[in-house]
């Protein structure tokens, strides 16, 4: 084993043994005692519940997890890369095809490895817990366009940059930048209107109280809204969210038809408000502006990776290529990916504060946001006392509790 198989095998392992160890931390965190600012929207046994629903999470990810370890590592160490790579190559596809085959073929395999874990994950953890509305019908149909649009999708981005970097020579990762950079713009606007409606329906929201108090709340902060949209989220869950897509005359703003059934219209301005409240400060346009930085050193860094013969060895291949090259590279930059990741979230936890803050401001309604942080915790059955390490790499809101105090703080 060379230096490359040593820092991705011991990536590998360290993300795993840390997962573990601050889910163990989290689960001896779940504190018997109801924090007291929740006590109008929890019953002692609601709040048993939201500990269990905890519990029975966290055991299932740690299953999933280890599966899914142990699965790459058989793949790895029993040289399944190279000898995929010899069926593939035996078809004689071309450069591309074969890159595309090859990676379609990994992708698909793992879809249906982890098709029983999200089945058992849907139509047995979240029904025990009431949250379930999915049918089979709709789980199925929902598989099915997923691996659609990664098909067309993916196999378009992919293709695109195995070209590049098959053809276009030194500077295919500036081109590959360059071109996935305008992908994730076209996307942003084409999300909204093209994709998501394949599995929601958005409806705009009907003329009303709600309405009302909605638009001449967006006019007060200067946001021109034209439309607020109901997406139907009770088809799959009682969960329930509201979010912001898109950019200019295709941004819009949905919120759940379950979010609406339990909140009064204050809660609802107030949740709108926090999701205008990212947009005014600009926190969906630095998102974008960091991913597409990123992007642009990554695959600069997989330029140069790609020519590395070790990186290939590590994996046992016989033969080196872009396309397995991508698959190596990108478990070779897992490390650096971790420590961004930790980034991010401490950027998010920050934007989400900023947020609720706007929220609380414009509103001038701190006490409706915070109700409807506290139904919102009490309907998903969050998990209220999560232990700071877990919060530290994996939340990327803080803890409800935290959000509720820095509001009442700001007031
Ligand atoms: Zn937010």
């Amino acid at each position: 084993m060379n230096i490359y198989g040593i820092i991705i095998l011991a990536t590998l392992l360290i993300s795993f043994i840390l997962d573990l160890v601050t889910e163990i931390l989290n689960l001896r965190s779940l504190s018997k005692e109801l924090p007291k600012e929740f006590e109008d929207v929890y019953d002692a046994d609601r709040y048993g519940q939201s500990q269990e629903y905890t519990r029975v999470r966290t055991r299932f990810g740690f299953i999933t997890s280890t599966f899914n370890i142990i699965l790459i590592l058989a793949f790895w160490f029993s040289g399944g890369f190279n000898y995929l790579d010899q069926i593939v190559r035996g078809w004689e596809l071309g450069p591309i095809w074969t890159g595309l085959v090859y990676i379609g073929i990994l992708i698909f395999a793992r879809a249906i490895l982890s098709l029983p874990f999200s089945i058992y994950s849907t139509f047995v953890i979240e029904e025990k817990f009431g949250f379930n509305k999915t049918t089979p019908r709709t789980f199925v149909l929902d598989l099915l366009k997923g691996l659609g649009l990664s098909a067309v999708i993916g196999g378009t981005v992919l293709s695109v940059v195995l070209w590049f970097f098959e053809y276009a020579g030194e500077y295919a990762w500036l081109y590959c930048w360059i071109a996935t950079t305008l992908f994730t713009i076209f996307m942003q606007f084409i999300a909204p209107t093209w994709i998501m409606p394949l599995f929601n329906k958005f409806i705009p929201l009907e003329d009303g109280e709600l309405r009302n108090a909605i638009l001449s709340y967006a006019d007060s902060v200067n946001f021109p809204l034209k439309n607020v949209f109901v997406m139907d989220g009770s088809k799959r869950s009682t969960k329930s969210n509201a979010f912001f897509t898109g950019f200019g005359k295709n941004k819009r703003i949905a919120l759940f038809d379950t979010l609406i059934e339990k909140h009064t219209v204050g809660e609802l301005v107030a949740v709108l408000a926090h999701e205008i409240g990212h947009y005014k400060k600009k926190h969906i346009l630095q998102g974008m502006i960091i991913s597409i930085l990123h992007m642009g050193v990554v695959f600069y860094l997989l330029s140069i990776f790609l020519t590395h013969k070790g990186l290939f060895d590590a994996f046992y291949m016989e033969e080196m290529s872009i396309y397995a090259g991508l698959i190596f590279f990108g478990m070779l930059y897992s490390p650096i990916e971790m420590i961004l990741s930790i980034f991010m979230q401490i950027f998010s936890r920050k934007n989400e504060y900023e947020a609720d803050r706007f929220a609380a401001q414009t509103t001038a309604q701190p006490e409706s946001m915070i109700n409807a942080l506290k139904k919102l915790s009490a309907d998903n059955l969050s998990n209220l006392t999560p232990h700071p390490l877990y919060v530290f790499f994996n939340y990327s809101h803080p803890p409800t509790l935290e959000r509720i105090r820095a509001i009442k703080n700001a007031a």
